[in-house]
C-alpha cells in the first residue's frame, strides 16, 4: 500500500491524476503519519464498528479506519478524487465511497443502510468551511452513534470545547453540550497538512448523551433563548433576549428571579444547569 502521508507520493498522485487542491472545499490533506492512526484508535475504529467518514481526500484517514473497523463508509463531495481513491484504497474490501455533499445526505438512512448490526462512530478531518454546520447536523439528526471524533481548526476547538459559563463559550458551545460531552483529544500543528493552513488544529471528540436533553422541557424555547442571548453577548440577558428573541421583559425578569439569577446576568456567565433552569421557568411564565 502506498504511504499516503509521504509528500512525494502525494505529488506523484496529483500529477498522474491531474489533481490540484481546492481551497474552497477545504482540502488540506494530512501528512503527519502519527495523526490518522491516533484519530482511528481514539475514534472507536475497531471490531464491531462501522465508521462514517466525512471527506476522504486521498484516503489517508480512510485507510487507517478501514484497517481497524468492520466497515467504513465515506462521503466525499469532490468527484475528481474518485479515481484516485480507487487506486489508494484498492487493498480494502470494507470501504464504500459515496460521492455527495454531506450536508445533503440523509444520515439516518445512511446509517441504517450501511451499518446494520454494527455500532457506529463518525471520524473526520473536517473541511474547515463547514465545521459547525456539519457538527450541528450530526448532533441534531440524533443519530445512534458512540462518538464524533473530528479535526477542526484550533479556534473552533476552543469555542466548541469551552465550558458553558466561561468567556470562550458561545451559542455553539451550549448547543454541543446539550447533545453530549465534548473534549479536546490532542492538538495538531499546521505543518501536519498539505498545503499547510494558516492556523493550527485540534482533534475533538463529542460523545452524545441525554443528560441535558432530558432536563430541557421545551427544546424550541431553549434554542431560541441560547441563540438570542448569545447574539448580543455583551448585553444582559434581559436586553438581548427581549430585543433579539422578542421575549417580553417582565417574563425574563420573573424567570431570572425564580432561577435565583441576578437581573444583570449575561449569557456567557450561565452554565448549562442555570440556562436550562432559566428556560424551564420562562416556559412556565410565557
Ligand atoms: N481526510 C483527508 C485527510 O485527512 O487528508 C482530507 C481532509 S480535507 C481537510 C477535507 C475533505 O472534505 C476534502 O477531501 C474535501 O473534498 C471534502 N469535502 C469538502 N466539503 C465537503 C462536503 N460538503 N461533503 C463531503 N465532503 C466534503
Amino acid at each position: 500500500m502506498k504511504n499516503l502521508t509521504n509528500i512525494g507520493v502525494i505529488k506523484e498522485l496529483m500529477e498522474r491524476y491531474g489533481f490540484s487542491f481546492s481551497k474552497g472545499l477545504g482540502q488540506n490533506f494530512l501528512i503527519n503519519p502519527s495523526v490518522c492512526p491516533r484519530i482511528a484508535e481514539e475514534g472507536f475504529a475497531g471490531s464491531g464498528y462501522g465508521i462514517l467518514e466525512i471527506g476522504t481526500g486521498f484516503g489517508t484517514l480512510t485507510a487507517e479506519l478501514a484497517k481497524r473497523a468492520d466497515k467504513v463508509t465515506a462521503v466525499e463531495i469532490d468527484k475528481r478524487l474518485l479515481p484516485v481513491l480507487s487506486e489508494t484504497l484498492s487493498g480494502f474490501d470494507n470501504v464504500k465511497i459515496i460521492n455527495d455533499d454531506i450536508m445533503k445526505v440523509d444520515l439516518g438512512e445512511l446509517i441504517k443502510n450501511e451499518f446494520d448490526g454494527l455500532k457506529v462512530a463518525v471520524c473526520a478531518n473536517l473541511p474547515y468551511y463547514i465545521t459547525s454546520p456539519v457538527i450541528m447536523l450530526l448532533l441534531e439528526s440524533e443519530l445512534p452513534i458512540t462518538a464524533i471524533t473530528v479535526m477542526v481548526q484550533k479556534e473552533a476547538a476552543v469555542r466548541l470545547t469551552a465550558k458553558p459559563g466561561t468567556r470562550e463559550s458561545g451559542a455553539v458551545t451550549v448547543a454541543v453540550n446539550y447533545y453530549g460531552e465534548v473534549e479536546t483529544l490532542f492538538n495538531v500543528s499546521r505543518g501536519s497538512f498539505m498545503p499547510a493552513p494558516k492556523v493550527d488544529s485540534a482533534v475533538i471528540q463529542i460523545r452524545p448523551d441525554r443528560k441535558y436533553r432530558n432536563m430541557v422541557r421545551n427544546k424550541e424555547l431553549f434554542f431560541k433563548v441560547v441563540k438570542g442571548a448569545f447574539s448580543q453577548r455583551r448585553k444582559t440577558m434581559v436586553n438581548s433576549l427581549s430585543s433579539a428573541a422578542g421575549i417580553p421583559k417582565d417574563a425574563i425578569f420573573s424567570a431570572l428571579e425564580k432561577a435565583g439569577l441576578p437581573e444583570t446576568v449575561r449569557a456567557e456567565k450561565l452554565d448549562m444547569e442555570s440556562l436550562i433552569s432559566f428556560t424551564n421557568l420562562l416556559d412556565c411564565t410565557l
